[in-house]
């Protein structure tokens, strides 16, 4: 039987292609997780201002509009495959991703003081940590950026294994999505 998890899958996600235009739902394909990397069926996603902002983002922002793009950056989903090297993660976990990685290794994540991981840094970049590059195709196979190296708005993304926790099955779903994002900094969502 082929291995499910070194193909791309097939599903609908809520594309931005442009600054203020209304969110499409379009058939796009989500390659593999790279190495480090896992992919998650995203169960529940939730709408935060951030994603808003950058959905109107002008011109002159401080950085420049990238589209098409895929928003969202809290949710709650279930591990569905894992790429090479993964140990900390196996498929069926329920987990949150976050939008700031932590390494565990470094001075800053070894800090009481702050959670701005030196090795992951915060990044606004449209792909992955790692690579720089999107696992989002449209059905044109033309790459549809990354948001927050999260891009919830889709049933399928990929993230980093920095940039994600498991959390209870227990957890309501609709709760557990603004883990990620709205709980911890204090954002309205
Ligand atoms: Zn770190
Ligand atoms: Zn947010």
């Amino acid at each position: 039987m082929e291995d499910q998890s070194l193909t791309p899958i097939r599903c609908k996600a809520a594309v931005c292609r442009a600054n203020g235009a209304p969110l499409v739902i379009e058939e796009i394909l989500v390659d593999p997780p790279k190495s480090y990397e896992i992919r998650i069926k995203i169960i529940c996603t939730s709408l935060c201002h951030t994603d808003l902002t950058f959905w109107r983002v002008k011109e002159d922002f401080v950085v420049p509009p990238v589209f098409p793009r895929i928003l969202g950056h809290e949710a709650y989903g279930v591990v569905e495959s894992i790429g090479e090297h993964v140990e900390e993660f196996a498929v069926g976990d329920t987990v949150v991703p976050t939008f700031l990685g932590q390494c565990d290794a470094c001075s800053s994540c070894a800090s009481e003081a702050n959670n701005m991981c030196f090795a992951v840094p915060f990044s606004i970049s449209p792909g992955m940590r790692r690579d720089g590059t999107t696992r989002f195709r449209d059905a044109h196979g033309a790459p549809l950026h990354n948001f927050l190296a999260v891009s919830s708005f889709s049933q399928y993304t990929v993230v980093d294994v920095n940039q994600v926790v498991k959390v209870d099955p227990a957890v309501p779903p609709k709760l557990a999505c603004l883990l990620g994002c709205g709980a911890g900094t204090g954002e309205p969502c």
